[in-house]
């Protein structure tokens, strides 16, 4: 399988394999948004007292997709803003089963196989799952042309998937055999990593025998292991239908909700970045206190904190106060507060840059220790052709800039902005620090809301055509 584009980034701060697990927390602070979710509905009263597992709030947008209680506690809806708070947290029961009669009732209303697919979304394992072509929620209740579940993940610093996978890999292969269970016909590929490696090894001796998973080896270059562009390349045509993709811990959630029928409250995150003492993968629940977090392990006084990988994470802000329902790391960099002095004439010896211009280009490879400066302001493009060079989707991010630029949308469509996988690889090599990723990004939203409209204005004036028709025949 031939890609195009692509770039390693090489920094200091990766995380290692191990997982820390953190003291149990006093109090829980649950976040209402995360990053595709919104959970609005509530479920829950002021000051009720709830079980591990209990359903707190559900995103009616979604599919109700469930906000559970991690642990057993009592509730604060109005202490901390856009929060559920769980206090008294106290490490209680999980529930452990759903009611019998629960089940029986959605067995005779969705069958035997709705039974599964409830269990996955009222356990919290559906919200592991995305569609591979736009990175939302697929519908629980639908019928894939295909999975792709991917053990690969090449963000700096998301949670790699040799660390969820770690002394888990019967698990995952019962996962695997409950995904297939979902499915008549349809194939699963699984992403590997095309090294040899020990984890690599393992997981291939696992899953020997597995006639209807196919391996899929891919190089390890950032972004190869997206969901989209492994969709494109397997020929998986968005038109034929939706693609599941889930990760490694998607597959495990899977497991624990199918075969154990137990709530998945718990996520392996990483802590990376060179804002960090020592960069590991942590055992958290949702609501995990960041203040927690960040005592234990931002070595820095001035630290940024993003939610996701260093290329497509979320600035924090200080009003979030808990890890979220869909957090896979946390990307730590210290925060560079004075300019550095005489910034402009050092010849760059621990410093990297695509564009091979510093004087470290003479050293090898090597991990940079990156900070949040700038060094530099924004400029216009010199049409460098970098990011278009690097870009995985084989689009030109330079040129639909110059069309946004000057409010040429239609041409910005033309040139297929839509294929952009928001990946971030264009922005982060840019001379000129344009931030294209986030330009694409409006422009795709933008697109796609003219063309809704375009829709909505043709199904309206079809209304109207077949009324007069009627009103004349009458
Ligand atoms: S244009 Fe999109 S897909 Fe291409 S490098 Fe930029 S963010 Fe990635
Ligand atoms: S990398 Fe930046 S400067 Fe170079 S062509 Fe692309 S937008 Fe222009």
């Amino acid at each position: 399988m031939r890609f195009r584009g692509g770039y390693n980034i090489l920094l200091e701060g990766k995380p290692e394999r191990q997982i820390a697990v953190m003291p149990e927390p006093d109090a829980l602070y649950l976040p209402l948004r995360s990053r595709r979710f919104v959970f609005s509905e509530l479920y829950v009263k002021d000051g009720e007292r709830v079980n591990g597992g209990d359903i707190l709030a559900k995103d009616p947008d979604n599919y109700a997709v469930p906000l559970l209680a991690p642990r057993a506690g009592r509730v604060q809806l109005k202490e901390k803003e856009g929060h559920i708070v769980l206090e008294e947290v106290a490490k209680l029961q999980e529930r452990a089963d759903m009611a019998e009669e629960e089940l029986e009732h959605i067995e005779r209303e969705m069958g035997a196989g709705g039974i599964k697919r409830y269990k996955l979304l009222a356990l919290g394992a559906w919200q592991f799952f995305y569609d591979a072509y736009t990175g939302a929620l697929p519908d629980p209740l639908g019928t894939p042309q295909a999975i792709i579940v991917s053990t690969v993940s090449l963000e700096p610093f998301v949670a790699r998937g040799d660390a969820q996978l770690h002394k888990r890999l019967l698990n995952f292969t019962r996962g695997l055999e409950q995904l297939q269970s979902l499915l008549e016909y349809q194939p699963i590929y699984l992403v590997m990593p095309d090294i040899e490696s020990e984890f690599a090894n393992l997981v291939r001796n696992h899953i020997r025998g597995y006639a209807w998973v196919k391996m899929l080896e891919i190089p390890l270059t950032y972004p190869y292991d997206d969901f989209a562009i492994l969709a494109r390349k397997l020929g998986l045509k968005r038109s034929d239908g939706s693609v599941w993709a889930v990760r490694a811990e998607g597959v495990l959630a899977t497991d624990r909700a199918l075969t154990l029928t137990k709530p998945c409250t718990v996520r392996i995150i990483s802590i990376g970045g060179t804002g960090v003492n020592s960069p590991t993968h942590v055992k958290v629940m949702p609501g995990y206190p960041m203040k927690d977090i960040r005592d234990k392990y931002v070595s820095e006084p001035a630290a940024r904190l993003i939610n996701g990988g260093i290329l497509t994470g979320e600035l924090l802000g200080a009003e979030t106060l808990g890890v979220d329902a869909e957090c896979r790391g946390l990307t730590i960099l210290p925060e560079l507060q004075e300019r550095e002095l005489f910034g402009f004439a050092r010849p760059g010896w621990d410093r990297s840059c695509y564009a091979v211009c510093f004087l470290s280009s003479l050293r090898g490879k090597f991990r940079e220790r990156f900070t949040t400066a700038m060094r530099g302001e924004g400029r216009p493009c010199i049409s460098c052709n970098f990011c278009e060079e690097v870009c995985p989707a084989g689009i030109m991010p330079h040129l639909i800039h110059k069309y946004l630029y000057r409010d040429l949308i239609e041409e910005a469509d033309e040139a297929r902005v839509d294929l952009c996988v928001e990946c971030g690889l264009c922005s982060y090599v840019c001379p000129s620090k344009i931030d294209l990723r986030k330009q694409l990004i409006d422009a795709k939203v933008l697109i796609e809301q003219e063309k809704e409209e375009i829709r909505q204005e043709q199904l309206r004036q079809e209304e109207a055509r077949k009324q007069s028709v009627e009103e004349k025949s009458e």
